[in-house]
């Protein structure tokens, strides 16, 4: 069991003033993994003191690209080489079979690290730029002291999302794993220390949603990075619009899967499977809505099921009881507003310990359902019919969300004009999931701002525009 008692605050593994513990719980065993700090509300003002301290007095928002990148490689190698002991952490607080099956993530975030550092690499930070009345100098500087909020599902990952491109941009950070899900967190805590990045840089400290809206609403933060519930991301947003500063929110989905007549629903098969089942569904961008059209209504129900039963026997748990209980509740509520349950619905009943759920398909539903209207975050799919194609996209855009999507069809020029009509942040023909370089990020209710790529760096950073003699402008001794 792994017990840690510090938290990573001003360059050094310190004890937090509450003193106070927080089991980590195993989803699948329902047994103690860890233990953490729980950390106060004081702590959380320790941080900020320390990267407003770095930020202000230190010199890491005045070096080069070049000399940040210097100093995050340590970091990138050191997750590199701890892959496997991090992986093992991921599987205990979220109940993965092995730390195998949670390698994959703990590189997919190795990975994001590097292309984060490629685009650090090649982005211009300087122009110059001439209009009718002048020449002016335009130089882009980090946005300042940085809170990064990350959720249960991937907290490595959206971590690295958050502060890499933060810290490469010159800005000092504060992070905030989840309680449930720490260790991965903590990993990149003790990446961060080796690398012995300047004292106050990045900062690493669990703790509830009190120490969250601390660190939210503490005056000396300029920006605030938060992935979560959307009822957490208004919240978040309603206390960064009151203080006027920055915040970039990447909240839920409730991504719609158009199957259209002509596809090839064995290619179609993994991708609809893993959009909902893989990794029992708490995914931002699951596939959890399927429309089909009627005339292969039944064949489409039938792949689904098929790809439910393939899941059942290395289904991975959700992350809490009151989560199973809310998946539950949901698939209720859909079965009494009509829904036919096709198979899954409940509990595996071969499952007396952990918060497993069956991989679970309804049929026949309704847009105006409850279950196609709010994000479930479990093995649930709900599959409804259309009529048409235009009575595809009308439905897939009914939705509060807007994060992700996808179209199957044989004929990939039909399926681009279907993307170009889906009010999505992302899509995929043919496929399912995003990747680590196009912007990524939710429209309507899925968020605002962006991650990934030179877009997901350039919300660290803010313009400034220096006007500048013309002689002064002469050459290129501005851009150096
Ligand atoms: P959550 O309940 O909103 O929690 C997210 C984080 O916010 C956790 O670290 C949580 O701390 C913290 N928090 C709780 N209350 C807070 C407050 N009042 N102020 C500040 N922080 C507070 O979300 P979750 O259940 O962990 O994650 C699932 C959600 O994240 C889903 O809706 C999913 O769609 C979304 N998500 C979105 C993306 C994306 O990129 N769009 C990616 C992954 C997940 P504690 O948990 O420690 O209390």
């Amino acid at each position: 069991m792994q017990v840690r008692s510090k938290i990573f605050v001003d360059g050094k593994w310190i004890e937090p003033l509450d003193r106070s513990s927080i089991d980590v719980v195993s989803p699948a065993t329902e047994e103690v993994v860890a233990r953490i700090p729980k950390t106060g509300p004081e702590d959380a003002d320790r941080a900020i003191e320390a990267a407003r301290h770095a930020f202000d007095e230190g010199a890491w928002p005045t070096l080069s690209v070049a000399e940040r990148i210097a100093a995050l490689e340590p970091v990138r190698k050191h997750l590199e080489r701890n892959a496997s002991e991090i992986a093992a952490g991921v599987a205990a607080q979220m109940g993965f079979p092995s730390s195998d099956a949670a390698l994959p993530l703990v590189q997919a975030s190795v990975n994001l690290f590097q292309e984060y550092i490629d685009v650090a690499a090649n982005l211009p930070m300087r122009e110059v730029r001439s209009d009718v009345q002048g020449t002016s100098l335009i130089v882009r500087e980090p946005v300042g002291v940085v809170v990064a909020i990350v959720p249960f599902n991937g907290p490595l990952p959206t971590a690295v999302n958050k502060i890499v491109p933060a810290l490469l941009a010159g800005c000092t950070t504060v992070l905030k794993p989840p309680l449930e899900a720490p260790l991965d967190c903590y990993g990149l805590a003790d990446a961060i220390a080796e690398a012995e990045l300047p004292s106050g840089v990045a900062n690493v400290l669990p703790g509830d949603g009190t120490v969250g809206e601390r660190l939210v609403a503490h005056p000396d933060v300029d920006m605030v990075t938060f992935t979560g519930s959307g009822a957490i991301g208004s919240r978040i947003g309603a206390v960064c619009g009151e203080s006027l500063r920055k915040v970039c929110l990447e909240l839920g989905g409730k991504s719609a899967a158009i199957v259209l007549e002509d596809a090839d629903l064995a290619e179609a098969a993994p991708f609809l499977g893993a959009g909902i089942f893989r990794g029992s569904g708490q995914a931002c961008i699951a596939l959890s809505r399927v429309l089909a059209p009627r005339s292969r209504y039944e064949e489409v129900v039938q792949t689904l099921v098929e790809q439910a039963a393939s899941y059942t026997a290395h289904a991975t748990p959700l992350i809490s009881s009151r989560q199973r209980d809310r998946v539950q509740e949901l698939v209720d509520s859909a079965v009494k507003e009509g829904a036919r349950l096709v198979t899954g619905g409940r509990r595996p009943p071969d499952r007396p310990r952990g918060w497993y759920f069956e991989p679970t398909v309804l049929a026949d539903v309704d847009n105006a359902m409850r279950i196609a209207r709010e994000e479930v975050f479990g093995p649930v799919v709900a599959i409804l019919p259309y009529e048409d194609e235009e009575d595809a996209v009308r439905i897939a855009n009914d939705s509060d969300y807007g994060l992700h999507g996808a179209v199957f069809t044989r004929d990939a020029i039909r399926g681009l004009e279907i993307a170009s009509r889906i009010r999505t942040g992302t899509f995929a023909i043919n496929g399912y999931g995003t990747r680590p370089s196009p912007p990524f990020g939710g429209w309507k209710k899925s968020g605002l701002g962006t991650e990934h790529g030179p877009e997901g760096m350039g919300e660290f950073l803010q313009y400034k525009s220096i006007a500048v003699p013309e002689d002064l402008a002469a050459g290129d001794r501005l851009l150096a």
